[in-house]
């Protein structure tokens, strides 16, 4: 029998666990992504050959049985490794999980996921519509317009619910879900800051996490690269602030939290997730159209972690292989 053509919307973890799955299973999927590259929220900024920032998911942990077992292959694959177990707050308390990275940046985690996949990247989908019994996807790029019996969905909630406003069914599920955001600065100071700890986990109510992206496994010491997410009331205040703005007030408020003197600072810039977390996740692996062959999921179907994308890729996936 003739496989479906499938299309699956952005190149984040849950988007490739699905791709993957699926071509273990026959298919072959086209993965269409707006950015230039893979990883999604698993992202890692570049500056030159010199040093890099992983500037969203700053590491991950498993519970379950799949996503331990894609861990286990990327660090057989060298592209994951094992980062410091302790967080310093308040009560700091030693965590019994390992937490995993990509090596040489978070976004070499997904590799052996994109491994031969028919990959599009920037490729912006503006519109989805039925077309005879599939969907006719839209790109903003030299794809245009495509037809796919089956599209899948692996963008953030409020995202998905802008592409889909005319799927009621759809719509009624995405309009349950809360997103958060998270405001970021990356720093490289010239000299190593005297700050022993690497991890900082919520140290006032303006800061959720600081980390010290140079102590991560395979990454230079010098210069002395941190990351500085602000908390979700402070990302929600300063949204509409420039990305400059927020890098020198998140810079303001690492110096008078930790009261040391900074050394001179080599790089500085701000990021904005506008969609970082899902606050209200909607709790069940996927959301299905009434014809079965539009699938929307992304780590906000169950939670708002890594695994959680991990694992409604999975779903999608077996879904479609058992379906189709
Ligand atoms: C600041 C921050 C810190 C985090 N820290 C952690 C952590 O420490 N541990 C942890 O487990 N998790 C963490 N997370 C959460 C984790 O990053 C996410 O759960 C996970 O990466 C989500 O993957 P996803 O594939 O569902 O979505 P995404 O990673 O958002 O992937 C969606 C993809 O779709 C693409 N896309 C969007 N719109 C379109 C369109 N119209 N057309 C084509 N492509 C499109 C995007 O470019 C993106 O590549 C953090 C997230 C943030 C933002």
């Amino acid at each position: 029998m003739l496989k479906p053509k499938i299309a699956i919307i952005g190149a984040g973890l849950s988007g490739l666990s699905c791709a993957k799955k699926l071509c273990l299973a026959g298919f072959s999927p086209t993965v269409i992504e707006k950015s230039r590259g893979i990883g999604g929220r698993l992202s890692t900024r570049r500056i030159g050959n010199q040093f890099s920032f992983d500037h969203g998911a700053q590491y991950v942990s498993s519970t379950g049985y799949d996503f331990n077992l894609y861990l286990n292959e990327a660090m057989e694959k060298g592209v994951a490794g094992e980062w410091c177990r302790m967080h310093s707050n308040a009560n700091a308390k030693p965590k019994s999980k390992p937490k995993i990275v990509g090596l040489k940046g978070m976004s070499n985690l997904v590799t052996p996921l994109a491994e031969n996949l028919d990959l599009h990247f920037n490729s912006a989908v503006k519109s989805i519509n039925p077309h005879n019994n599939g969907w006719e996807v839209e790109t903003i790029n030299k794809l245009g317009k495509t037809t796919f019996d089956i599209v899948v969905i692996t963008i953030p909630a409020p995202q998905a619910r802008e592409l889909l406003s005319t799927q009621l069914v759809i719509s009624s599920d995405l309009n349950k879900v809360q997103f958060s955001p998270c405001l970021a600065a990356m720093i490289a100071f010239e000299d190593k800051i005297s700050i022993e700890t690497n991890t900082f986990m919520s140290p006032n109510s303006e800061l959720a996490w600081c980390a010290r992206n140079s102590s991560k496994p395979n990454q230079q010491l010098l210069p002395d690269c941190w990351i500085v997410h602000a908390s979700a009331g402070w990302s929600e205040k300063n949204i509409d602030s420039s990305k400059d703005e927020i890098a020198k007030n998140l810079l303001k408020i690492f110096s008078n939290t930790f009261h040391i003197k900074l050394p001179k600072v080599q790089f500085l810039a701000g990021h904005k997730w506008r969609y970082a977390f899902a606050c209200l996740p909607l709790k069940k692996d996927y959301i299905l159209s009434s014809e079965k062959t539009l699938i929307v999921g992304g780590d906000w179907c169950l939670g708002n972690r890594a695994e959680d994308a991990y694992d409604t890729g999975l779903s999608i996936a077996s879904f479609i292989s058992n379906t189709f």
